[in-house]
C-alpha cells in the first residue's frame, strides 16, 4: 500500500513541526502549512525528507478561507489525497484581563484558533468522507487545557476559543462516524514552544510549572507522540475523545 498523507496545519514551529518529523519518520508522506515563517518551514522540510518522506511545505493563513482551499486543492495536486488532517496552527495575543480587551483581538483569536479548525474540516471532510465518494480518515484538533481552565487574567479568549474546537471534535466524531472518519483532540497542558513568547511571556512554562503535578513542562515531541497515535489505526475504536497532555494538570 502506497504510504499514508498527512496534513498538518501550521508545521513550521513548535508541536506542529513534531508532529511533521515524528510522522514522517513513522512512515507518512506529510504535507505542511504555515503562516509567516518560510525559514523555519524549510528547515521542517529538509529535516523530514532526511526521514526519507516526501514532504512540501505551503503558505496559507488558516483563517482565510481561499487560503486554505488553495492549500487542499495544491496538496492533492502535488502528493495525493490526504488521510489525515492536523488541525495545529493556533495562536494567542498578549496575556491581558477581558474588560482590557477589544472586538479586533476576539475575531483574530476565533478566526486563527476557531474558524481555521473548521474551514480545513469542512475541506477534510468534503475529501475524505465516504459520503464524498472519500475513503475515510482522521481528524486530530489541537486544543488545550486552556479550554476548561479558563486562563483568567491572560486570555480567556483563547480558552473559550479551544472550548469551541472541543464541542467541534464532539459533534463531528458522531457526524462522521459513519463515514470513515474519526475525529479526535489533544489538549496540551504547558508546553515548551514559541507561541508563550508571543503572549508576551517567553518565560511561562517555567513560571507557572508548580502548578503541574509532574512538576515540569512538557515537549513537543510528547504532544506529537499523542496526536501520532490518534491518526493511526492503533487507535481505531477511538473518536470524539479530548486526550490530555498536561503531566496531569
Ligand atoms: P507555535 O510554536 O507558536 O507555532 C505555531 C505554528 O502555527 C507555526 O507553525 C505558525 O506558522 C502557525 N500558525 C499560527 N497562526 C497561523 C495561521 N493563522 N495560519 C496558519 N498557520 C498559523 O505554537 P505551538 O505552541 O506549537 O502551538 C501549536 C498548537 O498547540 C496551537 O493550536 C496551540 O494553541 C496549541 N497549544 C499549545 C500549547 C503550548 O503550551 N505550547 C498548549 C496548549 C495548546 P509560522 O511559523 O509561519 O508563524
Amino acid at each position: 500500500m502506497a504510504q499514508p498523507l498527512m496534513l498538518v496545519t501550521g508545521g513550521s514551529r513548535g508541536i506542529g513541526a513534531a508532529t511533521v518529523l515524528l510522522a514522517a519518520s513513522r512512515g507518512w508522506h506529510v504535507a505542511f502549512s504555515y503562516k509567516d515563517n518560510a525559514e523555519a518551514a524549510n528547515t521542517v522540510v529538509a529535516k523530514a525528507k532526511s526521514l526519507g518522506a516526501e514532504v512540501i511545505a505551503l503558505q496559507a493563513d488558516v483563517s482565510n478561507e481561499s487560503d486554505v482551499v488553495q492549500l487542499f486543492e495544491t496538496v492533492e495536486q502535488k502528493l495525493g489525497s490526504i488521510s489525515a488532517l492536523i488541525n495545529n496552527a493556533g495562536m494567542l495575543e498578549q496575556q491581558m484581563r477581558l474588560d482590557q480587551m477589544d472586538l479586533g483581538r476576539w475575531q483574530r483569536v476565533f478566526s486563527a484558533n476557531v474558524f481555521g479548525s473548521f474551514l480545513c474540516a469542512k475541506q477534510a471532510v468534503m475529501r475524505m468522507s465516504t459520503k464524498h465518494g472519500g475513503k475515510g480518515g482522521v481528524i486530530v484538533n489541537v486544543s488545550s487545557a486552556a479550554s476548561r481552565l479558563g486562563s483568567p487574567n491572560e486570555f480567556i479568549d483563547y480558552a473559550a476559543a479551544k472550548g469551541a474546537v472541543d464541542s467541534m471534535t464532539i459533534g463531528l466524531a458522531k457526524e462522521l462516524a459513519t463515514e470513515g472518519i474519526r475525529v479526535n483532540a489533544v489538549r496540551p497542558g504547558l508546553i515548551y514552544t514559541d507561541i508563550h513568547a508571543s503572549a508576551g511571556d517567553p518565560g511561562r512554562v517555567d513560571r507557572v510549572k508548580t502548578g503541574v503535578p509532574m512538576q515540569r513542562g512538557g515537549t513537543a515531541e510528547e504532544v506529537a507522540e499523542a496526536i501520532l497515535w490518534l491518526a493511526s489505526a492503533q487507535s481505531s475504536y477511538v473518536t470524539g475523545t479530548l486526550l490530555d497532555v498536561t503531566g496531569g494538570r
